[in-house]
């Protein structure tokens, strides 16, 4: 899915600073904020801690997820016979490249639950993402239990996290998954009012559990043993029948990397078909949009010709993180040289990125990328990277 030409350098003051819940009176969620009718939100009181306890939720008729294994409509399985849905929260990470590699060399393509904070830390990484095939979803901004949240803020969160995506691959996401599986009733309703479908996941029996290694709780090996245990049962008992499922994991360090390197080979020893979470769904159409309006080609005042006035960003890392900055395309892209030849040639080196993402994706199945959707979309690039280095 081309949905992006490269990212370019956007200076990250432009966004909220990451790890902390937005601020609600910028002018920018003031907009937002206006465009959404939040009036018939549930009265639910806001819980407290983050994740709150599960004894202190305070109204216990709140549909709450994680407490009280109540799902409402959100999405917890795959619904086919087989199916492994792939997903991995919290990054982009230092460790991500290693993992998108390790993704490739097994032609298994996953989706991706991704904060908001970290994407414009690292939008080149949620580029390649695009690029290999994956699916790309919201895990919000700063990672705050949303139930503790209020409606202004979740929406805030929300937002900033969606427009950092969209300006980076050039499409609005549709799926979101709760920090700690922390939603209830009135966060729901939220959500929904923004486009999202909400995802959580299997339950304890397919939480991979590899959050707990980081705090001793628990080693890599045992997080393997355990899980290899649940794929087994999953295929032999009779719960095998019932559909697939969505597993837990994380995308944050060499250890949950560890684990994902184990596990995911022994699925596919177990002939499990393992599949990014809108392709299991049958969503031919993984995005809230195609190619946002932002990024069309419009005619210039200046010119006869059509130009792109934005296109997908990178965001420089100005912001006071300790995230380690990685070598990637942003760099690239940052000292892109102005000479027309140097220009036309990484004109035909994007053109070739297209390409190789058009064979990634075709790859990642028609269900997920439905192929009349995506050549128009591949196209659609092809046609604006001409039109920029023309
Ligand atoms: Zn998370």
């Amino acid at each position: 899915m081309a949905g992006a030409s490269a990212p370019q350098v956007r200076p990250a003051t432009l966004y909220p600073p990451p790890g902390s819940v937005p601020p609600t009176n910028s002018s920018e969620v003031q907009h937002w904020l206006k465009e959404l009718d939040l009036s018939g939100a549930p009265d639910i009181c806001l819980n407290q801690g983050n994740p709150p306890q599960c004894d202190s939720i305070v109204d216990p008729n709140s549909c709450h997820w994680s407490c009280h294994n109540c799902a409402a409509d959100d999405v917890v399985a795959c619904p086919d016979l087989n199916i492994w849905g792939l997903s991995f929260d919290d990054g982009p990470t230092n460790i991500t490249p290693d993992l998108l590699e390790f993704l490739q060399e097994h032609q298994v393509r996953a989706s991706f639950f991704l904060i908001g904070g970290n994407v414009v830390l690292r939008p080149d990484i949620v580029y390649e993402m695009l690029t290999q095939g994956h699916h790309i979803a919201s895990h919000t901004w700063s990672h705050k239990a949303l139930t503790t949240l209020t409606n202004e803020e979740i929406v805030a969160e929300v937002k900033w996290t969606e427009k950092a995506i969209e300006d980076t691959i050039g499409y609005r996401v549709k799926y979101l998954r709760p920090p700690y599986g922390d939603i209830d009733d009135r966060v729901r309703f939220v959500l929904k009012k923004m486009g999202y479908i909400v995802v959580d996941w299997g339950g304890d029996t397919f939480d991979v559990q590899d959050w707990r290694i980081s705090g001793g709780q628990v080693t890599p090996s045992q997080v393997i043993i355990n899980f290899e245990a649940a794929l087994d049962t999953h295929v032999e008992s009779h719960s095998y029948s019932r559909g697939g499922f969505i597993s837990l994991e994380h995308d944050v360090t060499v250890d949950t990397f560890a684990v994902a390197k184990e596990l995911i080979p022994y699925g596919l020893s177990k002939k499990i078909d393992i599949q990014p979470i809108a392709k299991c769904l049958h969503d031919a159409h993984p995005y809230q949009t195609t190619l946002s309006a932002e990024h069309m080609p419009v005619k210039s005042n200046n010119s006869s010709v059509n130009r792109v006035t934005h296109r997908p960003t990178i965001i420089t890392t100005t912001t006071t993180s300790t995230a380690t900055p990685i070598k990637s395309l942003a760099t690239v892209q940052a000292h892109k040289s102005k000479n027309s030849t140097q220009e036309r040639a990484e004109s035909d080196r994007m053109a070739a990125k297209i390409a190789r993402s058009a064979s990634a994706i075709s790859s990642a199945g028609a269900a997920d990328y439905d192929p009349v959707t995506w050549l128009g979309a591949a196209l659609g690039s092809l046609l604006t990277m001409a039109m920029v280095w023309m």
